[in-house]
């Protein structure tokens, strides 16, 4: 095969891999508690989440749970209504990173996940997990295909991640009015079910983000799997349910 097209193919396997583990780890487990999986599906996923994108999970967590708290407002990490969705887009991951690397921030959101000694060896040293994936696809590939795989993924990771933040609250259909979040459909499709993020916005502690069966939710397939080989344990799936007791305990926090 081609190497520029195996790279190409490669590098969207790795990206969907590093998506799964995003959705399904960094955010419906670490962040909203919707989920949990034995222990050794997290190491694994520690490790893809580390080598796929050198993301620290404390401060993915933090920025998020950050993000649900202050919605569209100035202390919004990644606004489009305060900041416009191409800034949004374009700067995902600057305005990602500004907040991440707030320590008072992270202490205060994600005080739930503390600095391990693996993290102090291993998994908080970006530049070795990134450089961990580069090495073993350029031994196993050669490096051609290595340098397209490992660029190939890095656009759609980190532009598709941006796409979530800024896409889904500006474009989309909307369920439930109580937020500003949408659901796009081909986002959805291409990162796990992310795209639901209306319906994720409307029901945060959801580990499924699809209402109806035929909606496209592949990380909640991956769950129902997952569950059935005993492997993860779900805490909240219905959304209607959830959202009908959020808006509730709002109501109820206006008055
Ligand atoms: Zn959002
Ligand atoms: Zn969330």
């Amino acid at each position: 095969m081609n190497s520029i097209f195996l790279g190409l193919l490669i590098g969207f396997l790795i990206f969907q891999l590093a998506i799964f583990s995003t959705t399904l780890y960094l955010h419906r487990q670490l962040t909203h508690k919707a989920v949990s999986f034995r222990p050794i599906v997290n190491e694994v996923f520690r490790f893809v989440i580390w080598t796929t994108s050198g993301i620290r999970p404390r401060q993915w967590v933090a920025v998020h749970r950050k993000h649900h708290a202050h919605t569209d407002t100035m202390e919004d990490p990644h606004s489009p209504k305060v900041l416009g969705w191409k800034r949004v887009q374009l700067m995902n991951v600057f305005l990602y990173r500004k907040v991440a690397k707030d320590g008072k921030t992270v202490s205060n959101y994600a005080r739930d996940l503390p600095q391990r000694i693996s993290d102090r060896l291993f998994y908080d040293h970006a530049i070795l997990g990134l450089g961990f994936l580069f090495a073993g696809l350029a031994i196993w590939f050669g490096i051609i295909t290595a340098i397209v795989a490992f660029t190939f993924h890095s656009l759609l990771y980190l532009g598709l991640s941006g796409s979530v933040n800024s896409v889904a609250h500006h474009f989309g259909r909307q369920s439930f009015k109580t937020n500003s979040g949408t659901n796009v459909i081909w986002l959805a499709i291409l990162t796990a079910g992310e795209g639901l993020h209306n319906h994720h916005h409307a029901a945060p502690t959801s580990a499924r983000f699809s209402r109806r069966w035929y909606q496209i939710d592949p990380g909640w397939w991956a769950i129902k799997v997952m569950a059935f080989l005993k492997l993860a344990n779900v805490r909240h799936s219905d959304v209607d349910k959830l959202a009908s007791r959020t808006s509730q305990i709002r109501n109820l926090l206006r008055n």
